[in-house]
């Protein structure tokens, strides 16, 4: 053997053993990001995150009061005006809601809608039509609020379409919704609210990939059946006032239920230049998949307080401790929400109650 071939051998061999190396490194790493992603949702509980009943406005009766309900649901309520955002209860599991068929469960919708009288509430937000936004709302709707209007877009009224018995009661903001250049049209709900919905995006669920996309043109006659058939539609975020008078307002919220690549979700600047938002609702999973969430919104809206929702996992059941959304590096999020905001913000376990002055 010559000695040329036997370093050409030694060559090949050695290329075999680090190809072979390589490759182990790359089983070893998805199973690492396998075993993080799943990890994720099971041990990351940390951050500023608050339960019980934070007041934060000294005992002030003028306070907005916020509770988290989980996933996009909050109940907010001023002077005695309520508004709710559609929240989910059932929280079909990871498995499930790939694999088989969902629906929304009445038994749990009542058991955890029954917590709080929202019979008063004046209207329901709904950002999307995912089943995470919209399947629970109807239950809701039917037999805990049943004098509020649904307020979303042309999909989310064709996906109620006319099996859920509430086509009476949704009004759609396709027409009226704005955005950062055009101030769109007031919603009124009783004499001290209105809405205006804000033209937004759906942000991509994981690398640039979104889930259940689509619209709808017709309203179903029956019921979904699979979470693909809960399409997200046109997408919004809203600001709702809650007023002191016809024309003053006493507290102004922004609601997001999807992280959206800004400007899509923005307020118009001439609304907020009169009046910054005093509370701004941000969902921080999946934030990575767009530039500058939060910054852009922070910048924005100028809030006094920010809230952090649908930031839990919302495939295991209501009464388990809540842990951040799978694939999320919350912190991260909060880390960068701290650079660029000097205000106060929670992040609330589900059931969190705040008062804001
Ligand atoms: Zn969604």
């Amino acid at each position: 053997m010559s000695r040329d071939f036997v370093a050409v051998r030694r060559v090949a061999v050695r290329r075999v053993a680090l190809r072979r190396v390589a490759l182990r490194r790359v089983a070893v790493r998805t199973a690492a990001l396998l075993a993080t992603a799943l990890l994720t949702a099971c041990l990351r509980a940390s951050g500023p995150s608050v339960s019980g009943v934070v007041d934060a406005a000294a005992g002030q009766q003028d306070a907005l009061r916020a509770v988290y309900l989980g996933s996009g649901g909050w109940i907010l309520e001023h002077a005695g005006n309520t508004v709710l955002t559609g929240p989910l209860f059932t929280n079909p599991g990871l498995v499930t809601t790939g694999l088989l068929p969902i629906r929304s469960d009445s038994v749990l919708v009542d058991r955890y809608m029954s917590r709080y009288d929202v019979s008063d509430a004046l209207a329901i937000l709904v950002g999307h039509a995912h089943y995470d936004h919209l399947m629970d709302v109807p239950g809701v709707a039917r037999r805990h609020a049943p004098s509020a209007r649904i307020v979303g877009s042309r999909t989310t009224a064709n996906t109620l379409g006319t099996w859920a018995g509430v086509q009476d009661r949704v009004d759609l903001v396709d027409d009226s919704a704005a955005d950062q250049e055009t101030v769109g049209r007031w919603l009124r709900y009783g004499d001290r609210v209105r809405v205006m919905a804000l033209r937004s995006h759906h942000a991509p669920h994981f690398d640039g990939y979104t889930l259940y996309r689509g619209t709808r043109d017709t309203p179903r006659t029956e019921e979904p059946r699979w979470a693909t058939d809960w399409v997200d539609g046109e997408t919004y975020a809203f600001l709702i006032d809650f007023m002191a008078g016809p024309d003053s307002v006493a507290y102004r919220v922004y609601y997001q239920d999807a992280v959206a690549p800004a400007p899509a979700g923005f307020a118009p600047d001439a609304l907020i230049a009169e009046r910054p938002v005093d509370v701004a609702i941000l969902v921080p999973a999946t934030f990575d998949q767009v530039d500058w969430h939060p910054e852009a919104f922070i910048e924005n809206l100028q809030p006094r307080y920010v809230l952090l929702g649908h930031w839990e996992d919302f495939f295991s059941p209501m009464d388990v401790p809540t842990h951040s959304m799978l694939l999320t590096d919350i912190r991260h999020f909060e880390r960068r929400l701290e650079r660029v905001f000097d205000g106060e913000w929670w992040r609330p376990d589900r059931w969190t109650e705040l008062r804001l002055r």
